[in-house]
């Protein structure tokens, strides 16, 4: 097994980070957006330093754009295995990811005219509307505490993070090489006894 970190390392947001086990299944937690960090933000969106058609899973760990605001690019870019959240979590990713769309839209025409005027090339969104809702059809929800399998060699459980409304830590069971091996994915903690 082996794992590769593609964001939120050495800065917090863009959380994207690959498991790839012996036998080549392929899993991706979160597919986030890096933000904020001025133009350099852009090229770190476009290009994401593995190639998404050689993943087969992808887990979400919550709503947040830094987190999920990467799928539907995933998916125009050619994802097409099963994405596993929580239920409030595709409800709001939903929101989000349709939200995240439609301000790139707009950004991006009205930075266009700019550079329209000055003869300048002109850019694309990294997604828009329809991407986003393409992506909703991967999406499968699996609620907290219940184990889920994978496969032979995989599986994994959601459970409450405390950071917002379906927001979820992934633990992950790994068989392989005779030995089982565990993996908690955090994702962004809150706080105990979290009403929502
Ligand atoms: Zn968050």
């Amino acid at each position: 097994m082996e794992i590769t970190f593609h964001g939120a390392a050495r800065n917090v947001t863009g959380s994207k980070h690959l498991l790839r086990l012996n036998d080549g299944t392929t899993v991706l937690l979160d597919c986030g957006m890096f933000q904020g960090l001025g133009e350099q933000t852009d090229g770190m969106n476009e290009h994401f330093g593995f190639n998404p058609k050689k993943i087969d899973y992808l887990i979400l760990s919550h709503a947040h754009i830094d987190h999920c605001g990467l799928i539907p690019r995933l998916v125009k870019e050619g994802f097409e295995g099963t994405i596993f959240c929580t239920s409030a979590t595709m409800d709001l990713a939903r929101i989000l990811m349709m939200d995240s769309a439609r301000i790139q839209m707009q950004d991006v025409e009205y930075t266009n005219k700019q550079r329209a005027k000055h003869g300048q090339s002109l850019l694309e969104a990294l997604y828009n509307e329809d991407d986003a809702m393409a992506a909703m059809r991967l999406f499968k929800i699996v609620d907290y505490h219940q184990e889920y399998a994978i496969s032979q060699r995989l599986r994994f459980k959601f459970t409450d993070a405390g950071h917002i409304l379906g927001s979820a830590a992934v633990h992950i069971t790994v068989f392989e090489d005779a030995k089982e091996t565990h993996i908690t994915f955090s994702g962004d903690v809150g706080r105990y006894g979290d009403l929502i």
